[in-house]
């Protein structure tokens, strides 16, 4: 059974990418997200700290820190540890994963994202955090 909150999802996205970061802000704000944006690792965790969203989609990839660094550094705060990321990465090797999961991502997705599963696999990580919440 779906339980909506009382306000809308919100939902952190980190990506460096600007065209992706479009892409996935628009098919979350289409089925009623508010959708949280940063552009590098620094950033997104910055606002995770402040905003406590929901669930982060975290691109592996980025330039400084990447997500993997981002994601344990989330984990590592007791603020934002409760906080679902999943990591979205250029590559469908098994050992990135590996890698993803070691550093705390609850789920591994690989570019090109699927955009019209994307709102229910959202959804299903948010479920399950809330779950192991209560
Ligand atoms: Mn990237």
């Amino acid at each position: 059974m779906k339980q909506r909150p009382s306000r809308p999802w919100r939902f952190l996205l980190v990506e460096d990418d600007d065209l992706n970061l479009e892409l996935v802000q628009a098919v979350l704000e289409a089925v009623g997200y508010e959708v949280l944006l940063a552009h590098d690792a620094r950033a997104g965790i910055e606002i995770a700290r402040r905003e406590r969203p929901d669930a982060v989609l975290m691109d592996v990839q980025m330039p400084q820190m990447d997500g993997l660094e981002a994601t344990r550094t989330l984990h590592a705060d007791p603020a934002t540890a409760g906080i679902p990321v999943i990591a979205v990465t250029a590559h469908a090797k098994k050992e990135d994963e590996q890698r993803c999961r070691e550093a705390g991502c609850v789920l591994h997705l690989t570019k090109p994202l699927d955009t019209r599963a994307l709102p229910e696999v959202v959804e299903r990580v948010i479920a399950a955090s809330r779950e192991h919440a209560t």
